[in-house]
């Protein structure tokens, strides 16, 4: 392992490392000769220490004045901001995604905890009339206690910082368990908050397989909010996980998200917002645009328009400023894509561009594939109904606009979705009828602001969504609170008629 560092668990306050004496490497997709680092095999006991750890602080935590923890917050987001570069390359390593985008998932860290520390001093409640006289109505928000995270790989930073702040900024503490693939930017996030002076075991991290660590933090009973992001198929599981004793569980999942382009669409704007959509984050996005439906007039000339410029992604290590889109996150992935684009030839899809791993020189020490656009996608075919998570767009056709909507509504997921058109009425139509969580006019399928809900309906959600105060209702419970000033029992509902 020569000079790799070995990062431990952040439990109680203290870099720990694992009972199991175990240790797994987080190897860079991109050039898989280099070990980023290694990390911590983690087992039950150590997600029991953390848990531990987590229900003794949450005894003072709770009492915390919110502006007090907001005040903490912003300390972190102002030092995660000094540490953005360093992060974001790290992250580059880590996963593989350009430097651009790393540097984007940061931001998007940097700007939900701001935002949560802001909060710290609204937390609104509500207050409200009584029916009776002299007596006093308000609601309050309360936290739940113990949270338990489990996230995936494809944004390291930012979706931890989703889930860790709102639960923070509420009187909640936390325990995360990263994807194996980014326990780094984790890490960088421990260590941020270390050195800010987070009070000991308010938030821990333990890493480690989603099988063993990640079932621990589902199972124990101290646990009172699971909140997860990652596969429709684990989702259910942790579903199912937490049913017995009623955790509120909070599932982000996947998608098959659209884009529709009518025959009145600014083309070249189209074409843009699609090439994003679909090979940004080498496809590997829950927002990502996997289905584009061309209105028939404009199909032929979108669809060159599309190959000619997909054909100029520079694919690369993400760290060169020039590459525009990097590697799948690993060799699973990279045969998940591969299977897809079999499936997409063997199911009669008409190959436009890409369609082969990239080989040769350093693409041989990386999970590197070309963006893939196949036509003549019909709403049967597996690569319109299945998400493939990779540089892989599945382009159909239509000829009315409630075709087009329909088609749209033709998937198990809900999370994303866009139109190009310049007719406002099919517009907003369509943001009407296009059933997801999030909705875009003239804009690519991707682009979150953390300031609005963020999630999806059907097979992507289960009704809750992260972010914006939305991400609020995930992490306290409201309490109704009577003060009767009156000085006699008053009964509602009785003594008022
Ligand atoms: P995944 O479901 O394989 O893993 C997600 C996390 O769950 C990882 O930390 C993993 O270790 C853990 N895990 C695995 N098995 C587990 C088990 N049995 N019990 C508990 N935890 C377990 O997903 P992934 O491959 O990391 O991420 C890709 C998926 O995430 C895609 O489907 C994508 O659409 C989805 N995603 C959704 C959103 C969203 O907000 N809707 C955002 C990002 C990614």
């Amino acid at each position: 392992m020569g000079d790799t560092k070995i990062y431990k668990n952040f439990i109680n306050g203290r870099w720990v490392e694992s009972g199991s004496g175990k240790t797994f490497e987080n190897r860079n997709p991109a050039n898989t000769d280099e070990v980023v680092g290694v990390f911590q095999k983690s087992n039950a006991d150590d997600v029991e220490q953390a848990l531990s750890a987590a229900a003794e602080a949450y005894k003072k935590w709770r009492l915390v004045p919110a502006p007090k923890r907001g005040e903490l917050l912003f300390r972190v987001a102002s030092k995660l901001w000094e540490r953005k570069e360093e992060i974001s390359r790290d992250m580059t390593r880590e996963m593989g995604k350009v430097i651009a985008e790393t540097r984007g998932d940061t931001q998007e860290a940097i700007d939900m905890t701001y935002y949560m520390a802001g909060e710290g001093r609204r937390l609104f409640g509500q207050t409200t009339p009584s029916e009776m006289p002299n007596k006093f109505n308000m609601t309050v928000r309360q936290p739940l206690g113990v949270c338990s995270f489990i996230t995936p790989w494809n944004f390291p930073i930012a979706i931890p910082a989703w889930k860790t702040m709102p639960a923070l900024i509420c009187g909640n503490t936390v325990v995360i368990k990263p994807a194996t693939d980014t326990p780094l930017s984790v890490a960088h996030m421990m260590e941020v908050f270390e050195e800010e002076g987070i009070p000991a075991g308010v938030v821990n991290m333990v890493t480690g397989s989603g099988g063993t660590v990640g079932t621990a933090l589902i199972n124990d009973a101290r646990v009172r909010v699971v909140s997860f992001t990652g596969s429709t198929e684990i989702g259910r599981k942790v579903s199912e996980g937490c049913a017995p004793n009623f955790k509120h569980c909070c599932l982000e999942m996947g998608g098959k998200n659209v884009q529709i382009v009518m025959d009145d669409a600014n083309l070249e704007l189209a074409v843009e917002g699609a090439l994003w959509g679909a090979f940004g984050t080498t496809g590997q996005r829950c927002t990502a645009t996997s289905r584009l439906i061309i209105h028939e007039k404009v199909h032929d000339k979108m669809i060159a328009m599309l190959k000619a410029q997909a054909e100029k992604i520079k694919v690369g290590n993400g760290l060169d400023e020039t590459v525009k889109m990097g590697p799948c996150i690993n060799q699973g992935q990279l045969d998940t894509v591969l299977s897809y684009i079999d499936i997409g030839l063997k199911g009669g899809a008409e190959l436009v561009t890409g369609g082969e791993r990239l080989t040769g020189g350093p693409y041989d020490k990386g999970f590197f594939v070309k963006p893939t656009i196949f036509t003549g996608v019909t709403q049967k075919m597996r690569i319109w109904r299945e998400e493939i998570f990779g540089p892989v767009l599945s382009v159909g056709t239509f000829k009315t606009f409630d075709q087009a909507i329909e088609m749209a509504n033709d998937t198990a997921y809900g999370l994303s979705a866009a139109i190009y058109t310049q007719d406002i009425n099919k517009a907003y139509t369509a943001m009407r009828d296009v059933y997801t969580g999030i909705f875009y006019v003239n804009a690519p399928t991707i682009g979150a602001e953390t300031h609005l809900p963020f999630g999806g309906t059907k097979e992507t959600g289960n009704g809750h969504r992260e972010a914006a105060t939305a991400a609020l209702d995930v992490f306290s419970e409201w309490k109704s609170v009577y003060v009767d000033f009156s000085g006699k029992i008053q009964r509602a509902q009785i003594d008022n008629q």
